[in-house]
């Protein structure tokens, strides 16, 4: 039987870059580079919320890092440090190999340190804990969006609700459709070129986790502003495309989560900007509504059908969709 330390020293000490003291000591010794302020977050992940219980490890380690990753860039920081703390019903070397094999490749790619954690008996949680830095005073923020912007959305949103949909028997996809929107649920890239190419260009940004109304909704409250968004400009793909006359499928576009893109607003003058910034960064991003003023008791999120009628009205109550 495996003990506690032996699994630790396995599976979870690897070398980690920028760090003086990593695994293995009482707590961890890092510092950011002179000029940067920390950026800290912390994603819990629990079987049955948000993973199926048959979840494969492999994809259950990257996306237990992307998620928390996906926060740092949404910071316009960059992802320099992790912790990860992980409840197990049972020692089992295969699941703990695959595990660490996933979270540590995606640590790698984007030279991220493992730098602790803790270990112990339990129904199977996993809580990470990303830290990065971010130049003093220059991160992005929610509460910056001003009406005139526009509003953006990178790569395309949709596919791992309609993964989930589809696993509920709410929508019929065919394999090739499914397995790529799988892969979208299960593997999220965390935008982080993205993010940080975007200092200084974007005026507000945040990750689509909750669904682009729900999160979009999140700026709009911190910037004291509203947003109006059109259907038929949202990235999506094909397999989403054609079914978007489906409510399951409409659902899962607007307050669908786990996409894990970026949703940001920017000044008109800056498009060319925003634009090769994404170039750079190496994501598509696209336009898909505009921010205006707060009106008072009206939603701040306001989506516009394929013939400019609204279909949200509230932002809290989402049976419109269901
Ligand atoms: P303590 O009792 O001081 O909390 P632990 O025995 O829990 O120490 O952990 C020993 C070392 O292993 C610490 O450096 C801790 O950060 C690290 N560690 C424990 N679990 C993990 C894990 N799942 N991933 C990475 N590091 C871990
Ligand atoms: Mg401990």
């Amino acid at each position: 039987m495996l003990s506690e330390f032996e699994l630790i020293r396995r599976y979870f000490t690897h070398p980690a870059p920028h760090t003086r003291l990593g695994v293995g000591d009482d707590a961890a010794l890092v510092r950011p580079r002179r000029g940067m302020e920390l950026v800290v977050t912390v994603d819990m992940l629990i079987g049955g919320t948000h993973f199926f219980d048959d979840a494969d490890p492999l994809r259950l380690g990257h996306k237990a890092l992307a998620v928390n990753l996906s926060d740092i860039a949404a910071m316009g920081a960059t992802a320099r440090w992790a912790t990860l703390a992980l409840a197990l019903p049972r020692a089992e070397p295969a699941w703990l190999k695959a595990f660490a094999t996933g979270f540590m490749a995606l640590a790698r790619r984007h030279d991220v340190g493992l730098i602790g954690g803790d270990t112990t008996r339990g129904p199977l949680a996993i809580c990470v804990q990303a830290l990065g830095e971010v130049p003093t005073g220059r991160a992005l923020l929610r509460s910056g969006a001003r009406v005139g912007d526009d509003v953006w959305v990178s790569g395309r949103i949709g596919d791992a609700a309609l993964a989930v949909a589809a696993r509920k028997g709410r929508v019929r996809l065919e394999k090739h459709e499914l397995e790529a929107a799988r892969r979208r649920l299960d593997t999220p890239s965390p935008r982080l070129a993205l993010g940080a190419a975007l200092r200084g260009i974007a005026g507000s940004a945040i990750d689509l986790s909750d669904g682009l109304c729900a999160d979009l909704g999140h700026i709009c409250g911190r910037s004291n502003v509203a947003a109006v968004v059109e259907l038929d400009r949202l990235p999506v793909s094909p397999a989403v495309r054609k079914r978007l006359d489906s409510r399951a499928v409409r659902a899962a576009v607007l307050a669908g989560g786990d996409d894990y893109e970026l949703c940001f607003t920017a000044r008109r003058q800056r498009r060319d900007a925003v634009r090769a910034a994404a170039k750079w960064a190496g994501v598509a991003v696209t336009v898909v509504g505009r921010i205006e003023r707060a009106a008072r008791r009206s939603a701040s999120v306001t989506v516009l059908d394929r013939d400019g009628q609204p279909m949200t009205l509230k932002q809290s109550g989402y049976d419109h969709f269901r």
